[in-house]
């Protein structure tokens, strides 16, 4: 079966005309099936160099912990796990150094404490992992395909298993149709990276403490492997100058292209608030028009 994927995705991926190569990852499939500029602005890395916010850094406290609490087999309480994890994060990841160190000592406090409630509930979900079970956290996985100019690439927050792997990834708000995608890519990268396809892939969500949950089989491979040629096969012709798609939703809010795009909702939406208030302030219970 990985032969087989593998022989499909070269086949399809080999004739592109790609000036560079392409690293593919699940946010690129995602930007892709929202909106092919979403895509392109990606690839260009437009927009403003990542910054954290409370909620993302918190996300990464909690991987952090939930990393360090599987090496080392709950041998600390909660707390020191996360306060533990800050310190390496601060040491590894600059980004979240610059937000750490932002911040005073409650604030730090703060964070620390909403990674420690999520890393509670990972206990509360999960037994401790044995090592018989070769638990494996941010496992970084890459794939190379057409000769290199193609490359798949994720990081797993936790496999389980050898023979009849389990692959998790962690949420810490509501479920999304996009995480079973993820998770579908996640499949096909580990058929790819280890020749065997897993045998499950699920998502967890801590708040509510339920995961999503997928058996993993040549359908759910083929369709992530089709979703992996239609992103390349895309971001080929963009690069060699075809326009892109334009597909406005929620998703603009999170598109470099927001202010600029024409077809960009946050415009739309933006323009009809302002046309309201225009209509608001002209109308004759509200007096003398102050706007124009
Ligand atoms: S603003 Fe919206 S429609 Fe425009 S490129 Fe971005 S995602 Fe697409």
């Amino acid at each position: 079966l990985a032969q087989a994927l593998r022989d499909r995705l070269e086949g399809a991926l080999e004739g592109l005309d790609l000036p560079d190569s392409i690293w593919i990852s699940k946010d690129r499939l995602s930007e892709h099936a929202a909106c092919e500029g979403r895509l392109q602005a990606a690839l260009a890395r437009e927009g403003p160099p990542f910054a954290h916010s409370l909620q993302s850094a918190a996300g990464t406290l909690l991987h952090r912990a939930v990393q360090l609490d599987i090496a080392s087999e709950r041998a600390a309480d909660v707390r020191s796990v996360v306060d533990r994890a800050a310190v390496r994060l601060v040491d590894d990841d600059r980004s979240f150094a610059l937000f750490w160190r932002g911040m005073d000592a409650l604030d730090r406090a703060d964070l620390a404490g909403l990674a420690a409630c999520e890393l509670a509930l990972f206990r509360e979900m999960f037994p401790p992992l044995e090592r018989a079970a070769q638990p494996v956290s941010e496992q970084l996985l890459i794939a190379k395909l057409a000769g290199g100019r193609v490359v798949l690439s994720g990081r797993i927050d936790l496999i389980v298993g050898r023979r009849s792997r389990i692959l998790l990834d962690f949420k810490r708000g509501d479920a999304w149709p996009a995480h079973a995608e993820d998770m579908r890519f996640y499949g096909l990268l580990s058929t790819l990276m280890f020749d065997a396809p897993p045998r499950r892939v699920a998502t967890v969500y801590l708040a509510s403490m339920e995961w999503q949950a997928e058996e993993v089989d040549r359908r759910i491979l083929d369709h992530a492997a089709d979703r992996v040629i239609a992103t390349a096969t895309t971001a080929a012709e963009l690069a060699g100058g075809r326009t892109p798609h334009l597909s406005p939703g929620r998703h603009c809010e999170w598109c470099p292209r927001a202010r600029d795009c024409p077809r960009s909702a946050v415009r739309a939406a933006a323009a009809s608030a302002g046309d309201g208030l225009r209509a608001r302030l002209v109308s004759p219970t509200f007096g003398v028009p102050t706007f124009r």
